[in-house]
């Protein structure tokens, strides 16, 4: 009795011991898929300082609203844990945007879709700059005007050349940028294209085009902050919170200062080439070292089908490993498939049982007595299905077979070598010859890369306690036709609790 009164006591005077947080926000009505195994189902999710809550009943979730809570209606559609690409260069998906191509465009809609396109994921203040356009073999084959272009591009200045670099094409953010107006004055040689008011219009010919063009920053494709910046939103406008960047370029210093100024949408593991795995070590970085948004400690190397290599490759997975660092080596093909495991299986032998996470990139084409090693030694494959079976079709790889032997899959794309979309990558996995369940495929996509990454405590599932990364779906890929998959669009990504991408 005297105990229940102390407890009554306490909650009185502290209500905040019982009371349960409210959330910041909270997804009603939907068909949530947790991948996890209690509840697998669910309706709502609470979720507040970036953490799920709570997964319940509408009613139940309904309950932890205030008057400040953003409350996403998800109107029965399937919200699923944050896409995790396993095997991404981040650098190279945000430098696609660096250049837009025109020389295919047959209109000046199409001229103005192709710019808005990139203007909808680089950061405020970056050119768009590109080549290849010809009004002349346009319908109708009027020069481009800057109002083309200008709604979807006012804090991005643009610069593109036309087909034979004689005409460069401009924006009003640019014109202003170089300050160029009514009163400027053709250089010799130059010409400016005027509307009837004599405003610049848009194209510049000949030594004009050196009014623009020498504002353009020499930096434009080695600018990691702004590359990255876009390789960011455009992977949260594709429902992936979470990438592996198994590039060997260094990115680690660009992406805490984005981590820090608020401007990283995606979680990143930075990997980087095994060759230095030494400068790792004389840091004391291991396995996974960093926080929720930034994390460094894996070394990747390429296995290529040739012996000699081997004993160099060798020593330096057993000493990366030793070193506490996670070793993650490119294999395609049934030789350096088997150079790999093996050379995985002699540095276990060698350093002795430790929760390693050794990883095998790409995984493909091993051959089938090679297959039963991963699950035995614990080594992760870590594999690309629409990079092997959607794009190009054949299936060697047994998924079902794979999956069958208890094998540890991650799933990634190997963007921007092939499309970054991981709904691509699910169609792939579960409409190819052998293909898997929707289940495993989505499991494999969230709750396998966090593994791959030394990260399924903290995400890949919905479960209070973990990582509010989420992506709401505008239809049920469990229930549609598979084939139809990659047509799925995402609605909206939520990364660390905040709406990173709204589609409209
Ligand atoms: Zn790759």
């Amino acid at each position: 009795m005297k105990f229940f009164t102390v407890v009554l006591i306490l909650f009185f005077v502290f209500p905040v011991f019982a009371a349960p947080d409210n959330a910041d926000l909270i997804i009603i009505n939907a068909n949530v898929r947790t991948m996890a195994s209690l509840p697998a189902r669910a309706e709502a999710v609470a979720v507040a300082n970036g953490e799920i809550i709570a997964v319940g009943t509408t009613k139940a979730v309904r309950a932890l609203a205030d008057e400040n809570t953003k409350i996403i209606d998800a109107e029965g559609r399937l919200v699923l844990p944050g896409f995790n690409d396993a095997h991404v260069h981040l650098g190279a998906i945000g430098n696609t945007f660096s250049t837009v191509k025109l020389d295919d465009v047959k209109t000046p809609a199409e001229f103005a879709a192709r710019i808005a396109n990139v203007a909808k994921f680089i950061p405020k203040g970056r050119w768009i700059l590109g080549s290849g356009w010809d009004n002349t073999r346009w319908i109708p084959n009027d020069a481009p005007t800057k109002a083309l272009v200008d709604d979807a591009t006012p804090d991005n200045p643009v610069f593109v050349y036309n087909t034979d670099g004689k005409a460069a094409f401009v924006n009003t953010a640019a014109l202003k940028l170089a300050s160029i107006n009514k009163s400027t004055k053709e250089p010799p040689g130059g010409l400016i294209h005027r509307d009837t008011t004599g405003e610049p219009s848009g194209v510049f010919r000949g030594s004009a085009i050196i009014l623009i063009s020498r504002f353009v920053p020499t930096n434009h494709t080695k600018n990691w902050s702004e590359i990255i910046q876009t390789a960011s939103r455009y992977a949260a406008s594709l429902g992936i919170t979470s990438v592996q960047d198994t590039h060997s370029d260094d990115l680690l210093i660009p992406l805490r200062e984005l981590e820090l100024s608020g401007k990283l949408k995606t979680r990143v593991y930075d990997c980087i080439s095994l060759s230095d795995w030494q400068k790792l070590a004389a840091k004391k970085t291991k396995a996974a070292t960093g926080n929720a948004m930034v994390r460094t400690g894996c070394v990747k190397f390429f296995a290529e089908d040739d012996t000699e290599e081997t004993a160099e490759l060798d020593r330096d997975v057993a000493g990366a490993d030793k070193a506490g660092l996670q070793v993650a080596i490119h294999a395609i093909g049934p030789r350096p498939n088997e150079i790999v495991l093996d050379s995985f299986e002699k540095a276990i032998k060698a350093n002795g049982p430790r929760d390693r996470r050794f990883r095998v990139e790409h995984a493909h084409n091993a051959r089938p007595q090679d297959w039963p090693r991963f699950a035995r030694s614990n080594i992760i494959a870590s594999m690309q299905p629409w990079l092997f079976h959607g794009e190009n079709g054949a299936a060697s790889d047994d998924f079902k077979k794979i999956f069958d032997l208890r094998t540890i899959v991650a799933f990634g794309s190997d963007a921007s070598i092939t499309e970054f979309d991981p709904l691509l990558g699910i169609q792939a996995a579960v409409t190819s010859k052998n293909g898997i369940s929707v289940e495993q495929a989505v499991r494999t996509y969230t709750v396998g890369s966090a593994f791959a990454e030394f990260q399924e405590k903290v995400k890949g599932t919905i479960e209070v306690g973990k990582l509010a990364d989420l992506v709401i779906l505008s239809d049920d890929i469990f229930s549609i036709d598979r084939s139809k998959i990659s047509g799925v669009r995402v609605l909206t990504t939520i990364m660390n609790g905040s709406v990173v991408y709204a589609s409209n």
